[in-house]
């Protein structure tokens, strides 16, 4: 079973071909437009998707050594997202499977960054997580702790009430003149920095959610106060304010997560979306897989922001499930997983 993945619901317009669970290939045209406006502008994405899509469909397959007409079926985020930009890969997906005759499969972009831990680098590959196991989603849009219990079942079992952790990242790294987005930025200062030296709110919220919105209030006046007395504060304590605001979004991550996974008894925990680069992220994982006995999955750099490799393993799965999509499908901005 061959499968054509295909991404477009913010930024990144990404094809993959995946056969039989394994990846063939994972193209990723990045939009550079948005960088000078410090954040993703969605019609410039849509025409930039509009541009892209073509050339990156064709390197995929290209990539893949994969014709047209060996394609079992076609996957395609259908949200949640930015609706002209999902639009675009909506549209794609109509027109190419309408051509080929072949059946179209709608993905759920959250359920992909999750189902990103079944792609198989080769045919031998056998790290695949066992059900049931707890991901930590943490993208530019989602801080969830999802509970998957199997391919199509995933429960959400707390999720932040406002802003997300990757916001979080961007919104402080703004504020500190670190361009757009500025997670990335902040991960490489942080490695120089002392991540004791300063110290931030920590949320208060009950059960397995989060909240980010008070820590990036806190961040904005501590710098705010501090300018005032020292026109140069931020220049001259970069790594430092980097180092530690990483860690407390950290704390505030792996604290809901500890206690998720000790009250449900799982040992199993991955990790999934944008954030799950961050290398301080990445750490964290590897200790409390150490001191808890975790079994952890972390995915590798090029599936945890947008790609279409995710979008064609999750196809993939539907695909056995024989779980297609009608021809006239719309794309949705907003969705659960
Ligand atoms: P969603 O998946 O929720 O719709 P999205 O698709 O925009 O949102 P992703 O592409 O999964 O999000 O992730 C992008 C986010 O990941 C950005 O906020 C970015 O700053 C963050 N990010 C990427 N790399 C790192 C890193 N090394 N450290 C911290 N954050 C990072
Ligand atoms: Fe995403």
């Amino acid at each position: 079973i061959v499968i054509l993945g295909i991404e477009s619901s913010c930024d990144d317009t990404s094809a993959a071909v995946i056969r039989d669970g394994v990846i063939l290939s994972n193209v990723i045209a990045n939009q550079s437009v948005h960088e000078r406006y410090g954040g993703v502008v969605p019609e410039l994405a849509s025409r930039a998707h509009q541009q892209n899509i073509i050339p990156v469909v064709h390197d995929a397959l290209k990539q893949a050594g994969v014709s047209k007409d060996e394609l079992s079926a076609i996957a395609f985020t259908r949200g949640p997202g930015l609706l002209g930009s999902l639009l675009v890969g909506t549209s794609f997906a109509k027109g190419f499977s309408t051509a080929l005759h072949i059946p179209m499969i709608d993905v759920n972009h959250l359920q992909a960054h999750v189902l990103a831990h079944f792609i198989k680098e080769s045919e031998e590959d056998d790290s695949q997580p066992d059900f049931p196991f707890l991901c930590l989603l943490v993208s530019g849009g989602n801080s969830q702790i999802i509970l998957v219990k199997s391919y199509n079942n995933m429960e959400i079992i707390g999720q932040t009430i406002d802003d997300a952790a990757g916001e979080a990242f961007d919104k402080c790294a703004k504020v500190m003149g670190l361009g757009y987005p500025g997670g990335p930025v902040v991960d490489r200062l942080a490695k120089q920095g002392d991540p004791q030296k300063f110290v931030f709110s920590k949320p208060h919220v009950g059960g397995y959610d989060y909240s980010f919105s008070g820590l990036k209030t806190s961040f904005l006046y501590f710098l705010r106060d501090s300018l005032k007395t020292d026109s140069e504060f931020i220049e001259k304590n970069r790594a430092d304010l980097c180092a530690s605001l990483q860690k407390t979004i950290i704390d505030i991550l792996m604290d809901k997560l500890y206690h998720a996974a000790k009250d449900l008894h799982i040992k199993e925990v991955a990790v999934a979306g944008g954030v799950s680069a961050n290398s301080g992220l990445r750490d964290a994982f590897e200790k409390y897989a150490k001191k808890y006995h975790w079994k952890i999955h972390i995915p590798k750099f090029s599936y945890t922001t947008d790609n279409a490799a995710m979008v064609a393993i999750t196809g993939y799965y539907k695909y056995l499930d024989n779980d297609f999509c009608s021809p006239d499908v719309a794309p949705y901005a907003r969705v659960a997983i």
